[in-house]
């Protein structure tokens, strides 16, 4: 990779509350909306539903309704765009609240190609006991509830 690529995760308050993970790939940020948000816990698998990638400027964007849950930088196991195709991207990030090796693979659950597993996977940083619950954004410290 010729550069640092990055990440952000929106906790976003639409029909419901949730998590939206986003990661750079060729100048677009594929994205997964994800219920629950993402868990230091490798034997919580968490729905992740692919949605409209969105572009570059969602890496740092807040309103009303969405705050920087998380962001950083991160680093694929491969590729990201055979990856994705190929329906598992497994990738390290390195910063913040959440940390190590997590992967997106793809279940085609109920036979909707959209529906995707969060994973956190098995390292050092894997704490089955974590508790993320500090959902302040790490921009500006604000949460939705400030809004
Ligand atoms: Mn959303």
């Amino acid at each position: 990779m010729s550069h640092p690529l990055r990440f952000v995760v929106n906790h976003h308050r639409a029909t419901t509350l949730h998590f939206d993970f986003r990661l750079e790939v060729q100048g677009m940020l594929p994205s997964w909306a994800v219920p629950k948000g993402p868990s230091l816990d490798p034997a919580q698998r968490r729905l992740a539903v692919r949605v409209d990638d969105h572009g570059m400027e969602h890496l740092d964007y807040e309103d009303d309704h969405k705050v920087v849950w998380d962001t950083g930088v991160y680093e694929p196991a491969e590729d990201p765009v055979a990856a994705l195709e190929r329906g598992h991207l497994r990738f390290v990030v390195l910063d913040q609240k959440i940390r190590g090796a997590f992967a997106f693979t793809q279940t085609r659950m109920g036979g909707n190609a959209r529906n995707w597993l969060l994973l956190k996977v098995a390292d050092e940083y894997a704490d089955a006991d974590a508790v993320l619950d500090d959902h302040r954004s790490v921009l500006t410290g604000r949460t939705l509830q400030d809004r």
